[in-house]
């Protein structure tokens, strides 16, 4: 079968190869891919940024997907075929110290599908059913491939912030766990504007737009007239960072409010900033990574009630069969959140 991978230690390189379809293992499940999202970390691992240096290559990408059961191992009752699913893509080893009280999503150990070992771009994956969950009946496959980065949003607001009905929140990055987690922040009650720059006007702030938002662009509004007029100067309640730049931070900081919180999601690299500010106005720094299961079961419900907008946020235009035009638009920031139809490799 074919599946888009990560061939060589290049910027781009991304291929399809062919691999074998997989045989589960006795606490596997066989899973046929329907759809699968584009994540801001497959750009990574197409521009083979350092944090991907530790993959062995050719490695078929791709980690948010949802499909069906086709086959279960010897020892699998939780689950069968026909069942539709999703996958919690960085599975913890369960034996660390995190593991065993419950923090997997920081194991020390953890593997990831898609960087780890063969992920979703292909037309069959085998998954340990402890790592899979159950796609309601009513809601769309398409919409289902949206839970693991809506689960991102989901622990990074529900868990991890303090945002309640009220509060006002500011969604740095309007990329997708920007768009995703102002969504759940809106659900959480808070009264959500998202911000981006100069690149984001064209398709991402828009769209934040169509969602319903109210938006800023950095490079061209008047932050301070735009905290003045939305917070009455006092400042956001709470700012999320999911820019993945070092300015985000910096930008947090002028914009959160004395007392208020700032959640980091993004990866930013490296910045210098001066933090006896931040000391002096008793900011809580929150980091927010990964997800657990708790997390997709919040995000399967509010993806099926229509809390979060999957179709209006998905962006289906690309195909696996020419994925680097979806490459290149993500990285343009010309799209947000392409979904392939993973059928085509099947074809
Ligand atoms: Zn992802
Ligand atoms: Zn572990």
């Amino acid at each position: 079968m074919r599946g888009l991978a990560k061939t060589e230690r290049t910027d781009g390189a991304m291929e399809l190869i062919d691999i074998d379809r997989p045989t589960p293992g006795s606490d596997e499940a066989l899973i046929e891919v329907e759809y699968a999202g584009l994540c801001g970390s497959d750009a990574g691992i197409y521009k083979f940024k350092s944090a991907f240096e530790r993959m062995n290559l050719p490695t078929v990408i791709g980690h948010e997907y949802a499909g069906t059961i086709v086959e279960v191992g010897d020892n699998v009752t939780d689950f069968e075929s026909g069942d539709r699913v999703v996958e919690r893509p960085i599975r913890g080893c369960g034996s660390c110290y995190q593991c065993k009280i419950g923090e997997e999503n920081v194991c020390q150990n953890a593997v990831i599908t898609g960087v780890d070992h063969h992920g979703a771009y292909t037309g069959y994956i085998a998954v340990p059913t402890r790592a899979l969950q159950s796609v309601p009946d009513e809601l769309p496959s398409k919409h289902a491939a949206m839970v693991e980065p809506t689960s991102i949003g989901a622990r990074a607001v529900i868990e991890n912030s303090r945002t309640s009905a009220g509060d006002r929140v500011l969604v740095a990055g309007p990329g997708p766990i920007g768009q995703l987690t102002a969504q759940v922040a809106r659900r959480q009650g808070g009264d959500v504007v998202v911000a981006g720059v100069g690149q984001d006007a064209e398709y991402r702030l828009p769209l934040a737009e169509e969602l319903g938002f109210e938006t800023l662009n950095v490079e061209a509004d008047d932050m301070e007239a735009a905290r003045e007029e939305h917070t009455d100067g006092v400042g956001y309640d709470v700012v999320f960072d999911t820019t993945g730049h070092p300015s985000g931070l910096t930008m947090a900081v002028d914009e959160v409010r004395k007392g208020g919180q700032i959640v980091l999601v993004g990866q930013t690299g490296e910045t210098t900033m001066e933090y006896s500010p931040l000391v002096r106005a008793e900011i809580d720094l929150q980091c927010s990574y990964a997800s657990m299961y708790e997390d997709f079961e919040r995000s399967l419900r509010m993806i099926e009630d229509g809390s979060v907008d999957a179709e209006t946020f998905l962006d289906d235009r690309y195909s696996l069969l020419e994925a680097d035009d979806a490459f290149h638009a993500f990285l343009a920031g010309e799209t947000c959140k392409p979904v392939f139809d993973v059928s085509e490799l099947r074809d």
